[in-house]
């Protein structure tokens, strides 16, 4: 599968060229530095480009030792992805001789990087890259103890691998779990989480660590953004990048994953350019950098809750916070939502035996055990599919007696090849079993009535969705089912346009639309031209 991020071990550095340096120098500052001084902190902000010119600087782990063997020197820079976003500082850089860099404000540096595209692509793939090494080190500043254990922590594992931020996860019963336990004066084999060498967060929560990371972005009610894109999956992420591109100043709202639906689906075979198949949370995060690149900006997690017309034409949207955003047009990108089953203590178990999401985090918790998978639809199948590459057996549970109408083909035909699946007709889910985790369910045969109990401590549950549109406060006409309605039969003035001038929606959200990622990337990047034509008419 195609992935985006070079390995920096076998990447070939190429280096700014004289002409970017040049340009650097004019919009930045030259700085000296003293060895063992701290050029960037652990969770600060990233107001500055970091230029190396002369001397030597190591990154450094939170308990201070130098990351991996390799130094910076004189033509690299400091930094990572979340500079793009204005995120904070997930590893430290410390001088270890004296030199000098050349210090270029943030927003200046995001000018230049669209102003000159091969400056851009050379630092994007750096950055990039450093990200790819720090998630895939387990060796990151935020520490997560007992994942496996506590459901809050679980929780916090799936936002944070979703959205790729790098963390470190390790055992309660670790000797590593023991000494940070010991350092942080946190009782022995309690479920944690750390920041740095010594930060517990209290209650931790995914919001908490957003917050602590900058993801969540300070937003500020008084600036006025050409357009809020409200839903960070695929149709909100082309949305963003077109938006940015066409020198719109954007903003992306997303309550749970950059990503959205094609971010939990482990691969997409059916979009174009990606012949061997591309992971749902690559080909999105791919979009993600590439928006930010034109500096578009994303805050997550954050879920709007309500609309509303100003009397001067402007639109504010309400934040689950309490935080108010305004912006001159609006596109719906909010998606659809997986329906739950009307069971007893479902929401007791959810996060902790049922999942609406089958990805890598879901997979590493039920290796080796019985897993159910309740629906007909491509979304079960390919959940199936992917666990039964871990799980010992996988059970495919459909309220009907064929996938004949609701998977496609290849996909069943799949389903059925594979001895680790077995496909159940004609049954339901009636009671889920056990202490404080899922250790079984009862299934029901509804051709013979007959109950059965089958051990497993996870249940995937993919029986359709419905529209996220709640929040939209009745401002726009909706459809039967709920979803959102656009284009000259609602008095839209382009196809993506609502019944309300200057709100506009793409994706799975609107009424009528191909819920796939391919349709979802075109009204999003095609609903722009309207917006660009609303915000500057
Ligand atoms: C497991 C799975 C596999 C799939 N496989 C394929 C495939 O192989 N090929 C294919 O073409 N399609 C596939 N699909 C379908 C495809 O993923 C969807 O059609 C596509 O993701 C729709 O994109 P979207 O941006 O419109 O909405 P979504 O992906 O649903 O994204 C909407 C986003 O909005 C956010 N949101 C919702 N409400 C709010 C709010 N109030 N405030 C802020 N944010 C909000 C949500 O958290 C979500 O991230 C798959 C879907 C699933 C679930």
């Amino acid at each position: 599968m195609d992935t985006l991020a070079p390995d920096l071990r076998t990447m070939v550095r190429t280096p700014l060229h004289d002409s970017h340096v040049a340009a650097m120098r004019k919009a930045g500052t030259r700085r000296a530095f003293a060895p063992g001084e701290m050029l960037t902190t652990l969770g600060a902000p990233q107001a500055e480009f970091l230029y190396v010119e002369d001397g030597e600087v190591e990154a450094v782990d939170p308990d201070g030792r130098r990351y991996g063997t390799a130094t910076i020197g004189p033509t690299q820079f400091l930094g990572e992805i979340s500079f793009l976003n204005n995120g904070a500082v997930m590893l430290a850089n410390r001088a270890v001789t004296a030199g000098r860099v050349l210090a270029v404000p943030r927003a200046a540096m995001l000018r230049l990087m669209s102003e000159i595209p091969e400056m851009s692509d050379i630092i994007v793939s750096v950055f990039a890259g450093r990200r790819r090494r720090l998630i895939e080190s387990n060796r990151a500043s935020l520490t997560l103890i007992g994942a496996e254990r506590s459901r809050e922590i679980r929780a916090i594992a799936a936002f944070l691998s979703r959205n790729r931020i790098p963390y470190s996860s390790v055992e309660p019963d670790s000797p590593e779990a023991d000494a940070l336990a010991a350092a942080c004066a946190l009782e022995s084999h309690a479920p944690a989480v750390i920041f740095g060498d010594h930060k517990v967060i209290d209650d931790p929560t995914p919001r908490k660590v957003a917050r602590l990371l900058g993801i969540d972005l300070p937003l500020d009610d008084t600036e006025i953004h050409d357009v809020l894109i409200v839903g960070g999956g695929p149709a909100g992420i082309a949305a963003a990048v077109y938006a940015g591109a066409e020198g719109l100043s954007a903003l992306v709202i997303e309550d749970l994953t950059i990503g959205g639906q094609a971010g939990t689906s482990s691969r997409i075979e059916n979009y174009m350019g990606f012949p061997t198949g591309i992971s749902g949370a690559d080909l999105c995060w791919r979009g993600e950098v590439q928006a930010m690149k034109f500096g578009t900006r994303f805050a997550v997690p954050r879920r709007a809750t309500a609309l509303a017309r100003d009397p001067d034409g402007l639109f504010r949207v309400m934040l689950d916070d309490g935080a108010q955003v305004c912006a001159r047009a609006i596109v719906v990108a909010t998606g659809v939502q997986y329906r739950k089953l009307p069971l007893d203590r479902l929401s007791e178990f959810e996060g902790n035996g049922i999942y609406y999401a089958a990805t890598d985090v879901e997979a590493r918790y039920c290796r080796n055990t019985d897993v159910v998978v309740i629906g007909g639809g491509n979304s079960a199948g390919q959940a199936a599919m992917f666990l039964s590459r871990s799980a010992h057996h996988v059970h495919v549970l459909i309220r009907g007696d064929s996938l004949a109408e609701s998977m496609s083909s290849y996909l069943s035909s799949r389903l059925d090849a594979d001895p680790k699946i077995t496909l159940h007709r004609m049954t339901e889910v009636t009671a889920l079993h056990g202490e404080t985790a899922l250790d079984a369910v009862t299934i029901r045969d509804k051709a013979s009535a007959q109950d059965w109990l089958l051990r497993t401590g996870a249940v995937f549950v993919m029986v359709g969705a419905a529209p996220n549109t709640g929040w939209l406060s009745g401002l726009v006409a909706l459809d039967g089912k709920g979803f959102v309605r656009t284009g000259p039969e609602v008095g839209g003035r382009s196809t993506y346009e609502t019944s309300q001038p200057g709100i506009f929606a793409v994706g799975d959200v609107r009424s009528g639309s191909v819920k796939r990622v391919a349709s979802g990337v075109g009204e999003g990047s095609v609903a722009i031209s309207a917006v660009w034509a609303h915000v500057n008419g």
